[in-house]
């Protein structure tokens, strides 16, 4: 008989998998897998021996694999390239912020989306993670922390990846992080970022968990977004930003706007006065993000008189704007660049 990976199921899917034993023993299991970083059956030292022995005949626990670790000299980042059951391999991202440690997970192997400045979407897409893959992003994080007494404390849905065209199994690890027997972890404190999957930004409100979301918008007219934004003929500006309103509406939380800063491509402050237009009214953030520069793409930064010009044009034009502060560019944080180039 084959064995049976029990990492990533639920407490609900333990007890039924586990049963006849009592309910209470799929309590302790998952407190050793998902609280205590815990794989091994034999260290499970509240259940009794033999039972040890019949779960080891039967399961295992398994969480992705280290592939490779970069970190970044400041020590503030540190990217791992896991590897899952079938070979696939993911980026997950640890940043070291002053507000905590936040966690950039992949949520797909690869990407369809097809923007023309992500490393994630050159070689299309592979294959959705499962709820338990996303999942074991997060727990093997939380092991490594959990050596120096620290912990994951802010999640973000930004690596590889198109998370709201893997919605179900997104939602689902959501609701099981949030669980008091793995991370209890807050919807607050997690950020889903999007291309703008229009029909899937209305689902996410309906699922009624307060998460941040943050829609990656890079450009202020449809034309230039459908250059660089293939997803743009889909789900026009409008629609986009309608659905992002509704969003901010419903869930009385702000929505975060993307704005990759492409030296001469979208970068003027002609863009900027578009921008602050579109956005004018809205419950929104904007944030800056100076383009990190992937070999196979074309797109150069910004440079700094533009990138200051652009963030003052909307500071002073009525706009909640902030320039993301760049971190673990010597580890290749930039999507999918590390998995790219092994
Ligand atoms: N598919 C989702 C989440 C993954 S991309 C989305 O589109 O939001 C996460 C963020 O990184 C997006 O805002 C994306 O546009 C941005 N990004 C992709 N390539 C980048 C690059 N080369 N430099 C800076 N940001 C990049």
């Amino acid at each position: 008989m084959k064995k049976k990976n029990l990492f990533g199921l639920t407490l609900e899917e333990l007890e039924t998998e586990l049963s006849p034993l009592p309910k209470f023993r799929a309590k302790q299991i998952a407190a050793w897998i998902y609280q205590r970083g815990v794989t091994s059956f034999d260290e499970m030292n509240d259940l009794s021996k033999n039972l040890r022995g019949e779960l080891a005949e039967k399961y295992f626990v398994q969480l992705p694999q280290l592939v490779k670790q970069l970190d970044s000299t400041d020590n503030l980042t540190t990217k791992f390239l896991l590897k899952f059951d079938d070979g696939a391999t993911v980026e997950t991202v640890l940043m070291r912020h002053d507000y905590g440690n936040s966690i950039c997970i992949s949520s797909q192997v690869g990407c369809a989306m097809g923007c023309k400045f992500c490393a994630s979407t050159l070689k299309g897409l592979d294959r959705n993670l499962t709820a338990g893959e996303m999942l074991g992003e997060i727990i093997f994080v939380q092991n490594f922390l959990r050596v120096v007494n620290q912990k994951v404390d802010t999640l973000v849905i930004m690596g590889t990846g198109e998370p709201l065209v893997n919605f179900d199994n997104v939602i689902k690890m959501l609701r099981l992080l949030h669980k008091d027997y793995t991370l209890g972890l807050s919807y607050r404190k997690v950020t889903i970022s999007t291309c703008g999957i229009v029909p899937a930004i209305r689902r996410l409100i309906d699922e009624q968990i307060p998460v941040t979301l943050s829609i990656s918008l890079h450009a202020p007219t449809n034309k230039l977004r459908s250059e660089i934004m293939p997803i743009n003929s889909a789900f026009n500006l409008k629609e986009v930003l309608k659905a992002g309103a509704e969003y901010a509406e419903v869930t009385g939380r702000r929505v975060t706007y993307e704005y990759i800063l492409l030296g001469g491509v979208n970068d003027t402050e002609e863009h900027a006065r578009q921008l602050a237009k579109i956005l004018d009214g809205q419950l929104a953030n904007v944030n800056l993000i100076p383009v990190n520069p992937v070999i196979e793409r074309n797109f150069k930064p910004p440079t700094h008189n533009a990138s200051q010009k652009f963030f003052h044009f909307l500071l002073t034009h009525g706009i909640n704007v902030t320039i993301r502060k760049e971190m673990g560019a010597d580890v290749n944080a930039a999507c999918g660049q590390l998995r790219a180039n092994s």
